[in-house]
């Protein structure tokens, strides 16, 4: 299965990217995560992506394609893959397509999880993650079972993300409709495009999108 999740933040793709992984046991790659751990390194590339998501516009093509195209080029990517925030833009999705080209490989499928942007300020602004296993929580809609003590891995720390804050969700919206929303017509015209409501519970959303791929 080769799969790219399309959406806006905060529309739920990586969990549900985790969700299909284990359902399918086909490795899920997001952008977003790998470059946070290029941050984390240290350096003057990680200082140049820090800048870029602290500000909410996008990280250069370049350094994005070379993020991804070595987990592309992992064994673990043989049997398939799920691609979560990749591709962000046309020139992204076109140098996919080039990349798995050359392989001899082709997309199976893109979904779009489909949410209007009203519904993303307070799903964006009320999430945080453990901060040993990065297992995600939220205040209003996933709380640990224990209060403050993380289901997974038991770790008491958690964290939130720096670019989850009110005014730069608004600006990751406003990159998200001029650049990364025209990717729908782009996979629509190969006929690969299938949309979800992004609404849905959790649960009905991972049923709808196993409909999908089933
Ligand atoms: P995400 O975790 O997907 O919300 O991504 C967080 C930030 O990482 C984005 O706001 C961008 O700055 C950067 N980013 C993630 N994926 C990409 C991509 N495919 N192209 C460019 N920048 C990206």
């Amino acid at each position: 299965m080769r799969l790219i999740l399309l959406g806006p933040p905060g529309a739920g793709k990586g969990t549900q990217a985790e969700r299909l992984q284990a359902k399918y046991s086909v490795p899920q790659f997001s952008t977003g995560d790998l470059l946070r751990s290029v941050i984390a390194e240290g350096g003057e590339i990680g200082e140049m992506i820090s800048e870029a998501v602290r500000s909410g516009t996008l990280v250069s093509d370049e350094t994005v394609l070379e993020v991804i195209a070595e987990k592309l080029d992992h064994s673990s990517s043989v049997n398939g893959f799920i691609l979560d925030g990749f591709p962000r833009n046309v020139a992204q999705a076109e140098a996919l397509d080039a990349i798995l080209a050359v392989k001899g490989m082709a997309l199976d499928s893109v979904i779009e999880i489909r949410i209007p942007d009203s519904f993303l300020v307070e799903r964006i602004i009320g999430r945080y993650s453990c901060s040993n296993c990065m297992e995600g929580y939220h205040d209003t809609f996933k709380h640990p079972k224990v209060p403050s003590v993380c289901d997974k891995c038991e770790g008491r720390s958690f964290i939130r993300r720096p670019d989850d804050n009110v005014s730069l969700v608004k600006m990751r919206l406003n990159v998200y409709h001029e650049q990364t929303a025209p990717l729908m017509s782009y996979y629509d015209k190969k006929g690969l495009l299938r949309s979800v409501d992004g609404k849905n519970s959790i649960d009905g959303v991972i049923r709808e999108i196993s409909v999908l791929l089933d």
